[in-house]
Parts: structure tokens; C-alpha cells; sequence
């Protein structure tokens, strides 16, 4: 894969390598015949695709964003959220799959000793084990600091007492990141946490409760209890009292494929509305030809390729290693966000009262497009990082 340095990076310029360019061909090809037709299924039921897990696995699709020394394809980020967001177009549900196990893999990746990369990520990058990312709780939404579940060294093993909420694919993971407060007198409130891999059949660990939610039905949001849970001291990843640490230097390798989910949402949204205003006939023509339908799908059309563009420039920005990675992973998700939002909801609007019954997929995309503005950070969230780091450079 094509690395591009930081200094010959000039934002805006992405070309995609002829590797990209084949590998999200496939995946749309795949996500057309496969997934599509289950889309509306998955939202209907809300039950979790495992047809749609074993087919992304028999298609290395997992492997991705794995070094091919753990049976992984090495690609970059960039790579990555293109596989997403062409899964997405055809279902967020599915798309979030492959988000998901990224977002779990990233602090095993970043912090993990070369004997935890071995032991854990080959089951990942083949999609035989799962794994969650488990920051989340009932009082620690958008504030970490407010985390409870407790890590207490016990000889060579933590005691995990706690629970946690929202947490995707925990009812269906092996594994799940754990952050959980062991230094709770630490100086730095930053300092509390420490990151600890918990295998989910593990006595003491149960899912409590599953959400039934607006959109991502498929997707199981778990709220996982934690009682007198024993694991090796072994299974934390980096120091104790790096958790924090590690979660926002996730997010700043996640929140892309949070904006690659929004932006497939967006296209999918884009590609059903222009079909039907050319086939919808009113007023003795297609809507098609109606100049406010069109100033809609122009609108839409720029929204989206807008919104692209600057995902795949932060993409390629944050593998190249900038310092303003954090800023960049924000900017994708806020705008990726709102784009799929709007873009989803004009979608409904073309198609008028068609639009707001599930005979279309459109009203299925504005639901599940209404997360990607909550999850891995809000979006004032977002704005709150790139107000710090442009105030920052103008002191
Ligand atoms: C379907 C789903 C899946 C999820 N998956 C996961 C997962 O896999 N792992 C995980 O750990 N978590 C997960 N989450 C949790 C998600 O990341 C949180 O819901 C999100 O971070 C917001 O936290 P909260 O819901 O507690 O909202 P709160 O933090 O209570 O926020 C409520 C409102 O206040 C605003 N607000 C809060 N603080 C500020 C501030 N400082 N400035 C301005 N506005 C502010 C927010 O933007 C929001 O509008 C998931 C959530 C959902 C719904």
C-alpha cells in the first residue's frame, strides 16, 4: 500500500492507488448482490446478521485493517473506510461490523506487546472471534471521567466489578476493551484508567440488557455487567493508567469509519432518490425534470462528494501521521455526520409520501444515518476538538 509522508501531503489531493480502486469495486459488487437484499430484513427483525459476518470473513473483508503478519491485508485506513462506506451504502448495519471490529482491534494494535498481537488479533483479522470496545456507562457518556467499573489487582489477576452501556456487538463479541478505573487516587483524572481485555465467557461477565433502537437495528447494543470478573494481569493493554490515552487515540483511528458509515448512508440515500425522480411521473412528466427536485438531488450530490473528499483526506492525513490527527478524525466524523442526516432526510423528501413508508429504503437510511451524529462522540463532541486544536494554533 502506498504510504504518502506527511510533509508531501497536500490536504485535498487524494488520488486512490489502482489497489483501492479494485478492492472497493469488489466490495460494492458484494455489498450489491449480498447485502442489499437483506437490508430491509435486518432492520425488520433486529437481529444480528451472522450470515452477513460469515460472508465478510469468507471474503478477507475482516482483514483489512490487519498486518498480513497476523493473517490481515495491511491496507491503511483509507482502505478500510472505503470497505465501509460501500458496505454502508448498502446497509449500516453491516457496515458497522466491520467498524465495530476495527474499533476493538485499534487498542490491541497501538498498545498491545508483540505476544497480545499474537495471541488475539489473527482470530480478529479472520473474523472467527468478535470483539467491543467498552468505554461507555451509564453515567460515562461523553465524559469518561465519570467511569466506575473498578479493576482491583488481585496477585496476577484484575477483579472486574461494573457495567457498562451501549455497547456494540457486546452480546455477540469473544472479546471485549475494558476501560476500567485502577488508579482511582491518580493526580490526573486522565490517569485513572487502564485498558484490559476481557474474553466474554469469562464467570462473572453477563449481558444485561439489549436497546431496542431507532436505526442500526441489526446491530446489538449490549449493556454488559461485570461481577468479581477475574483476568491475568496479562490482558491489559499498555500501562496501568493509560486507558484514557488509549480510547482517544482509538477514536482518532475510528471516528473515520464512523464518517465512511455516514457517507455510504448518504450515497445509498443519493443513488435511490435520483432513480425514482426519473421513474415517479406528476404533473404529466417525471419529477426528475422539476427544477426543485433537482436543486435537491444537485444539493445532495455535492453534500455527499463533499463530505468524500474530506474523509479520504483525513484518512490519508492521520496514516501519514499528523500531529493533528485527533482535529482530522473529528472534522470527518462532524461533517460525514450531518451529511448523511440531511442528505438521508432530503432523500425521503424526493420521494414524498413513498419516502416515509418502508417499501423504500430511504426512511431505513434517515433512521440508522441519526447515529453516526451520537456514537464515538457526539457531535458537539466533535466541534469542541476542533475548536481546541484551531485555538490552540492562534493563541
Ligand atoms: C447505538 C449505540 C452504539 C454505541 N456503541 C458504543 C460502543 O460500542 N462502545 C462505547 O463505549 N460506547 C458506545 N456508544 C455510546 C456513545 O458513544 C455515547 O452514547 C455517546 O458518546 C454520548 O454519550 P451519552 O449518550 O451518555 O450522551 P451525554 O454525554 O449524556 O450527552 C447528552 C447531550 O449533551 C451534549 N454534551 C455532553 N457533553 C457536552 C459538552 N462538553 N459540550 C457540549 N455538549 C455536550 C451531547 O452532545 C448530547 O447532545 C453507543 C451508543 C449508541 C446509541
Amino acid at each position: 500500500m502506498a504510504r504518502v509522508s506527511s510533509s508531501a501531503t497536500v490536504p485535498g489531493s487524494v488520488r486512490l492507488t489502482e489497489e483501492q480502486i479494485l478492492l472497493r469495486d469488489a466490495v460494492r459488487e458484494l455489498a450489491d448482490d449480498r447485502i442489499a437484499p437483506r437490508a430491509a430484513e435486518i432492520d425488520r427483525t433486529a437481529e444480528w446478521p451472522e450470515d452477513v459476518r460469515r460472508l465478510l470473513a469468507d471474503h478477507d473483508i475482516f482483514g483489512i485493517p490487519f498486518a498480513e503478519q497476523f493473517g490481515g491485508l495491511g491496507a491503511d485506513l483509507l482502505t478500510l473506510c472505503l470497505a465501509i462506506e460501500q458496505i454502508s451504502r448498502a446497509c449500516a448495519t453491516s457496515g458497522l461490523i466491520l467498524a465495530v471490529q476495527a474499533l476493538g482491534a485499534i487498542p490491541i494494535q497501538v498498545a498491545g506487546t508483540p505476544e497480545q498481537q499474537e495471541r488475539w488479533l489473527p482470530g480478529l483479522a479472520s473474523g472467527e472471534r468478535l470483539i467491543a470496545f467498552g468505554l461507555t456507562e451509564a453515567d460515562a457518556g461523553s465524559d469518561p471521567s465519570g467511569i466506575r467499573t473498578r479493576a482491583v489487582r488481585d496477585g496476577d489477576e484484575y477483579v472486574i466489578d461494573g457495567s457498562k452501556r451501549f455497547i456494540s456487538h457486546g452480546s455477540v463479541a469473544d472479546y471485549v476493551v475494558v476501560f476500567a478505573v485502577t488508579n482511582p487516587d491518580a493526580e490526573k483524572a486522565s490517569r485513572r484508567l487502564s485498558a484490559i481485555l476481557v474474553e466474554t465467557d469469562r464467570p462473572g461477565f453477563k449481558v444485561t440488557r439489549l436497546e431496542h433502537k431507532m436505526g442500526i437495528r441489526g446491530s446489538p447494543t449490549a449493556e454488559l455487567a461485570f461481577d468479581g470478573v477475574r483476568v491475568p494481569v496479562t490482558n491489559r493493554l499498555g500501562d496501568e493508567g493509560q486507558g484514557f490515552a488509549i480510547a482517544m487515540q482509538t477514536f482518532e483511528r475510528s471516528r473515520p469509519g464512523i464518517a465512511a458509515q455516514a457517507v455510504g448512508l448518504a450515497q445509498g440515500a443519493l443513488e435511490v432518490a435520483a432513480r425514482y425522480a426519473n421513474e415517479r411521473r406528476q404533473f404529466g412528466k417525471p419529477i426528475a425534470d422539476l427544477q426543485m427536485v433537482q436543486a435537491m438531488l444537485a444539493d445532495m450530490d455535492a453534500a455527499t462528494e463533499s463530505a468524500r473528499h474530506l474523509l479520504y483526506t483525513a484518512c490519508q492525513e492521520i496514516e501519514a501521521g499528523t500531529p493533528d490527527a485527533a482535529r482530522w478524525a473529528a472534522i470527518c466524523k462532524l461533517v460525514g455526520g450531518d451529511t448523511a442526516m440531511r442528505v438521508t432526510t432530503d432523500a425521503v423528501q424526493v420521494l414524498g409520501g413513498y419516502g416515509y413508508i418502508d417499501e423504500y429504503p430511504v426512511e431505513r437510511m434517515m433512521r440508522d444515518a441519526k447515529i453516526t451524529q451520537l456514537y464515538e462522540g457526539t457531535q458537539q463532541i466533535q466541534r469542541l476538538i476542533v475548536a481546541r486544536s484551531l485555538l490552540a494554533k492562534h493563541q
